[in-house]
């Protein structure tokens, strides 16, 4: 078959590789200009890891683990409450996103078709194809597309809803950023909330960086399409008057070259799939960040679809995958309700 997908994460390049191995041609379009060098930590839980070892990158990741130590829970003053172990944040494996980035594109870059640069700007389907046009000019024929395109799928978008019935925004906001380890924190991370905000604090990878997190209640995701000004002064507004190390940390946040924003929220819908077109990954049920389990959903879902079109026709792969894959989903969701709920979240549903 010929296939295409759209984004070249987790999701999209498991699936590219996977169905590739079973004879089929696939070309991914990406929105970004070329690989993505960065991104925090990612976590592999349970049958993750299979996926792994089966796509033959196991023993490479497990020589890249963060090797976290755990989490403290800190009060208000910075006194220790409790000590959560590595699992709890870091899965059972922690790796920094980037590599799992390099070593995806590294096993899939010769014979999978990458058009960096490149979006889907419609897409109509038959019965027997569908038809879709890219940013770049072309318009192409497939057998099946994917939308691998993340929270803000265009896929979903062009053949499902429009963002706003699929997006669940779940009332948390945070601005992420690293400086230098001042903490001397050693693989280490600090868990402080207070008042409807939280403090993440951790290193992991580069011992002299300290990677700060800053996550407090919001009733819209609306700060996100807000200039970068705005959302330092939400989170200023937010911590104002805090004490411990937040006024120094919130010093830091000005000048960080990698300050990062984003509202926290879950992609809901009542089908992953519409005649030839399927989503997978966050596109189709993103769980949020601080459920952590983002990306073993995106390994999952791409196994799983390959696996049932191996033996099925698509409306019955299609079937089948949903049916294997939506328990875990609706688990992994409800935990990350909570987990957000903990951060500082305002709404639990
Ligand atoms: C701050 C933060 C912390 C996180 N921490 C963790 C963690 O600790 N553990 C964990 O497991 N997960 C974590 N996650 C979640 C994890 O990163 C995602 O769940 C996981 O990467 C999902 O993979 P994906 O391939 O579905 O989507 P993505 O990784 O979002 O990939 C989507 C791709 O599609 C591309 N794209 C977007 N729009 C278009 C378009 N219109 N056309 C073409 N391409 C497009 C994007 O550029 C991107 O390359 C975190 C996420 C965030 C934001």
């Amino acid at each position: 078959m010929n296939v295409l997908i759209s984004g070249a994460g987790v999701a999209g390049t498991t699936l590219a590789e996977l169905l590739t191995r079973a004879g089929h041609r696939v070309t991914i379009a990406e929105r970004a200009p070329a690989l993505r060098h960065t991104g925090y930590a990612v976590d592999f839980r349970g049958a993750a890891l299979d996926v792994l070892s089966e796509l033959g990158i196991l023993d490479e990741i497990r020589n890249h683990d963060t090797k976290m130590t755990g989490t403290t829970i800190v009060d208000r003053d910075g006194v220790q409450i409790e000590q959560l172990p590595a699992e709890a944040f870091a899965g059972e494996l922690e790796v920094p996103k980037r590599v799992l980035n390099e070593l995806l594109y590294a096993l899939t870059a010769d014979h999978v078709e990458y058009r960096f640069d490149t979006s889907i700007t419609s897409l109509a389907q038959t019965e027997d194809a569908v038809t879709a046009q890219l940013t770049d000019g072309s318009t192409e024929t497939y057998d099946l597309v994917f939308g691998a395109d993340g929270v803000y799928s265009k896929v979903r978008q062009l053949a499902f809803t429009p963002h706003s019935s699929a997006l669940h925004h779940l009332g948390l906001s945070g601005a992420g950023f690293t400086m230098p380890n001042f903490l001397d924190l050693d693989h280490h991370g600090l868990l402080r909330t207070s008042n409807g905000t939280a403090v993440y604090l951790f290193n992991s990878a580069a011992p002299d960086r300290l990677t700060v997190s800053l996550s407090f209640g919001t009733p819209s995701g609306e700060l996100d399409r807000l200039p970068r000004a705005a959302q330092e002064a939400a989170t200023r507004a937010a911590f104002s008057g805090d004490t411990w190390h937040t006024p120094r940390l919130l010093e830091a946040m000005s000048g960080a070259s990698d300050f990062y924003f984003s509202s926290s929220a879950q992609v809901h819908l009542d089908r992953w799939s519409t005649g030839r077109i399927a989503l997978l990954g966050d596109a189709g049920y993103c769980a949020a960040p601080a459920a952590g389990m983002g990306t073993s959903q995106a390994l999952l879902g791409a196994r799983s679809l390959a696996r049932h079109l191996s033996t099925a026709e698509h409306p019955d792969a299609f079937a089948k995958y949903e049916a294997e894959l939506r328990p875990y989903v609706t688990e992994n969701q409800s935990n990350g309700r909570a987990a957000a709920a903990m951060f500082g979240g305002v709404r639990e549903e």
